[in-house]
C-alpha cells in the first residue's frame, strides 16, 4: 500500500473523471482546458514558536483552482500528508462540488504540513495565525473563503478570522465560514457535512429500493463527518455496524451504540476509540472495516481508501464517499464492474460548503437565520441536486460519478463560456 501511495497522484485522479465526464458530454478540449489548471498555487513557511522556545517552520499552502462561477471556497486542512498535489486536487473537487449544488462560488483549498497532535493549543494558535498572515494576500469574503476540513475546526476559524481582521482594522467575519456561532458562525454548520451525507445517503436508498430499518451500514472515520453521518443514521433508524478511527475498527452485526461511542470519544485522553469495548464488539483493523459484512459503506476519513488492493472485497452494495476522494479510479471501475454503485464525493458530502454558502450569505446581510431554516434549506439542495445527477446517470446510462462531473462540467464550461478569456 505504501509503495502504491507514493506513486498515487489525486490530481491525476481528478482530471481522468474530468476527461470521461468530457468525452460523454462530447465537449472539446478548449472548452474545459482551463479548469483543468489551477488558478494560482501558493506555498509558504510558516515558522512557530515552540513551547520548548524552539522555532519549527512548516510547509503551508493554498491553492484556488477556479473562481470562475464566484469566489474559490474551501477548507483548511492540518495533516502530516499535506502537499501540493493534495491540496490541488481537494482545490478542484471544491470547484466541482460548488458546481454541482449550483452555489456560486469556485473551489480552493489549504493546508498545513502537520500533525497537530503534537502541538499544544497555543503553537496551535501561533500556528494557524502566521499560517493566515501568509495566506492573507490570496483570502477575502469576494475572493476566497476558507472553512474547516480535516483537523481544523470551529476554535481555527476563529483565529483565522480575528488574524484577517486584525490586519483590516475592522471586523471581517465574511473571510471565513465554520466560525464559533458567537462571532458569526451559522447554527448547523459544524453538523452539515454528515447532515448532507446523511441526507443523500437515504436519497441513495430509496432510489436503489434498499431502504429497510434492517440496512445494515459501516462507517470509516468518526471524525466530524463521520461521527454525525452515523449518529444521523442511526437515529433514522438504521444499523450503525461497523465504524472505525485512528486505533483501528469495531464491529458489531447487530448494531453499534453510537451514542456510546460518541461519549467515549469525548472522554478520551487521545480523542479516538482506542481502547474502546462493550458487549458483542468485535476489534478488527481498517481493512476489515472496510470489506466488512454489510450493505452500506460511507467512507469518511481520507483520500485513496477504496482502492486496486480492497475494491475486489468490499461486501456493500452502495457507497456514499462522505470523505474527499477516498475511491481510486483503478477501484472505481472495479466496483462499477461489480455492480457497486458509488455517490460521489463532490455530490455526497456538499453539505458543509451548502452550510458555508448559507453562513456567508449571513455574514454578508448582517442577519441570522433559525436552525430549522438552515436545515430544510441544506436538505432542499442536497435532495434536487441528488435528483439531477440521477437523471444524468439514468439518462446517459453512466456512473453517479460521472454524472455528477456532467453536471458540474456543463455548469462550469458555460460560465467560461460567457465569460469569456481574459483578455
Ligand atoms: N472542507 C469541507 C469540504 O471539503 C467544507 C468546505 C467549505 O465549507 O468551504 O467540503
Amino acid at each position: 500500500m505504501n509503495s502504491q501511495k507514493s506513486e498515487y497522484n489525486p490530481y491525476d485522479n481528478f482530471l481522468e473523471v474530468v476527461d470521461t465526464a468530457a468525452g460523454k458530454l462530447g465537449l472539446d478540449k478548449n472548452e474545459y482546458i482551463t479548469i483543468t489548471y489551477p488558478e494560482r498555487e501558493l506555498q509558504v513557511a510558516v515558522p512557530v514558536h515552540m513551547d520548548d522556545g524552539s522555532i519549527r517552520v512548516f510547509k503551508g499552502y493554498r491553492v484556488q483552482h477556479s473562481s470562475g462561477r464566484g469566489p474559490s471556497k474551501g477548507g483548511i486542512r492540518f495533516h502530516p500528508n499535506v502537499n501540493i498535489d493534495e491540496v490541488k486536487a481537494l482545490a478542484a473537487w471544491m470547484t466541482f462540488k460548488c458546481a454541482v449544488v449550483n452555489i456560486p462560488y469556485g473551489g480552493a483549498k489549504g493546508g498545513v504540513e502537520v500533525d497537530p497532535s503534537e502541538l499544544s493549543r497555543g503553537e496551535m494558535e501561533r500556528l494557524t495565525r502566521r499560517y493566515t498572515a501568509a495566506i492573507l494576500p490570496l483570502i477575502g469574503p469576494e475572493r476566497d473563503i476558507p472553512a474547516p476540513d480535516v483537523n481544523t475546526n470551529a476554535e481555527v476559524m476563529g483565529w483565522i478570522m480575528d488574524t484577517y481582521s486584525m490586519f483590516k482594522g475592522y471586523s471581517v467575519p465574511g473571510v471565513v465560514t465554520g466560525k464559533p456561532i458567537d462571532i458569526g458562525g451559522s447554527l448547523g454548520r459544524n453538523e452539515a457535512t454528515g447532515r448532507g451525507v446523511s441526507i443523500v445517503a437515504m436519497e441513495a436508498f430509496k432510489y436503489l429500493g434498499i431502504d429497510s430499518p434492517s440496512l445494515r451500514i459501516a462507517v470509516q472515520g468518526m471524525g466530524n463527518v463521520g461521527g454525525t453521518t452515523a449518529r444521523l443514521l442511526s437515529e433514522a433508524g438504521y444499523k450503525i455496524v461497523g465504524v472505525s478511527d485512528v486505533s483501528g475498527g469495531y464491529y458489531k452485526a447487530d448494531g453499534l451504540d453510537i451514542r456510546d461511542l460518541e461519549a467515549y470519544i469525548a472522554n478520551s485522553s487521545s480523542h479516538s476509540l482506542e481502547g474502546y469495548s462493550a458487549e458483542g464488539v468485535e476489534k478488527i483493523d481498517n481493512d476489515g472495516l472496510l470489506c466488512c459484512d454489510c450493505d452500506v459503506l460511507i467512507p469518511c476519513a481520507l483520500e485513496n481508501q477504496i482502492t486496486a488492493d480492497n475494491a475486489d472485497r468490499i461486501q456493500a452494495k452502495l457507497i456514499v464517499e462522505g470523505a474527499n476522494g477516498p475511491t481510486s479510479v483503478e477501484a472505481d471501475e472495479i466496483l462499477t464492474k461489480r455492480n457497486i454503485a458509488v455517490i460521489p464525493d463532490i455530490l455526497a458530502n456538499a453539505g458543509g460548503v451548502v452550510v458555508s454558502y448559507f453562513e456567508w450569505v449571513q455574514n454578508t446581510q448582517n442577519l441570522t437565520w433559525d436552525e430549522d431554516n438552515v436545515n430544510s434549506t441544506l436538505r432542499k439542495i442536497m435532495v434536487d441536486s441528488f435528483g439531477e445527477v440521477q437523471n444524468i446517470h439514468d439518462t446517459d446510462g453512466v456512473t453517479f460519478r460521472v454524472a455528477a462531473y456532467i453536471l458540474g462540467l456543463k455548469r462550469l464550461s458555460m460560465a467560461t463560456r460567457i465569460r469569456g478569456i481574459f483578455p
